[in-house]
């Protein structure tokens, strides 16, 4: 995708009227909210009020009842699927990290650049110029540059976390989504990961989903609340 020829949407996303049903049982309710681009917003609500579900949405692993789902003003997420949407440049991250533990930090990112070009050919494949400098400016954002060579399963939950958020940067998404990053993190961990989130800002459209007050205040950022 050539970025520079890409036109800059109005809203990165946009949400309207989306409900969702489990055998009648509404897990949204008339959700509306709009991102612009660069934008951070931080979707805040109880357990069980959706916000899991929300994401799904976006990632095209739920279809809603009712509402519309747009991406870039004009594609309608609820017409595609989960691979397709990720191919348009919708990053999400679980809750619990994925890294390869077997693996260098620097390896994972390396992998993550390939795509989805395979394991074996990705880490024996020589890395442009562009590449290497592509992942040290990535290790430099979340904070991992002075331990690249380390193996990923000796970082702490909290890194671990920075770490996958790195992976998902790396493929360059305009949107990324990320849910619920505080929990399971010490009260300096999370700290950080809202001033990572903010830096991400600007250059990403960010939708964080957490219950975590003192994280959200930290965020600092239009919110959405979800009610049960
Ligand atoms: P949150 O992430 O805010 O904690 P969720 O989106 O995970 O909330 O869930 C919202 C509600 O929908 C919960 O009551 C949950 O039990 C229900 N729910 C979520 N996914 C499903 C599903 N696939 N089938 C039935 N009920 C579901
Ligand atoms: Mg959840």
């Amino acid at each position: 995708m050539n970025v520079r020829t890409k036109h800059i949407p109005q809203h990165m996303l946009y949400l309207n009227g989306v409900t969702v049903s489990f055998d009648g049982f509404k897990a949204l309710n008339d959700l509306s909210f709009m991102v612009a681009p660069g934008e951070l917003r931080a979707i805040i609500g109880p357990n069980g009020a959706g916000k899991t579900t929300m994401m799904d949405v976006i990632t095209g692993k739920v279809k809603p009842n009712t509402g519309d789902v747009f991406f870039r003003d004009t594609i309608d997420l609820t017409q595609h699927d989960e691979a397709d949407i990720a191919n348009l440049g919708i990053g999400r991250k679980f809750q619990k990290p994925t890294v390869m533990e077997s693996l260098s930090i620097f390896e994972n990112l390396e992998l993550a650049l390939a795509g989805n070009r395979g394991v074996f050919k990705s880490l024996f494949h020589k890395l442009t110029f562009e590449q290497r400098d592509r992942i040290n400016e990535i290790l430099q954002l979340v904070g991992l540059a002075e331990r690249q060579h380390e193996l990923a399963g000796a970082l702490s939950h909290g890194q671990k976390q920075w770490l996958e958020i790195g992976m998902l940067l790396i493929q360059g998404p305009d949107l990324l989504l990320v849910d619920e990053p505080a929990a399971g993190m010490t009260d300096h961990e999370t700290a950080m990961t809202a001033k990572l989130l903010r830096e991400i800002s600007g250059k990403h459209s960010v939708v964080v989903v957490e219950h975590d007050m003192e994280f959200i205040k930290a965020l600092d950022c239009p919110v959405t609340v979800l009610h049960e």
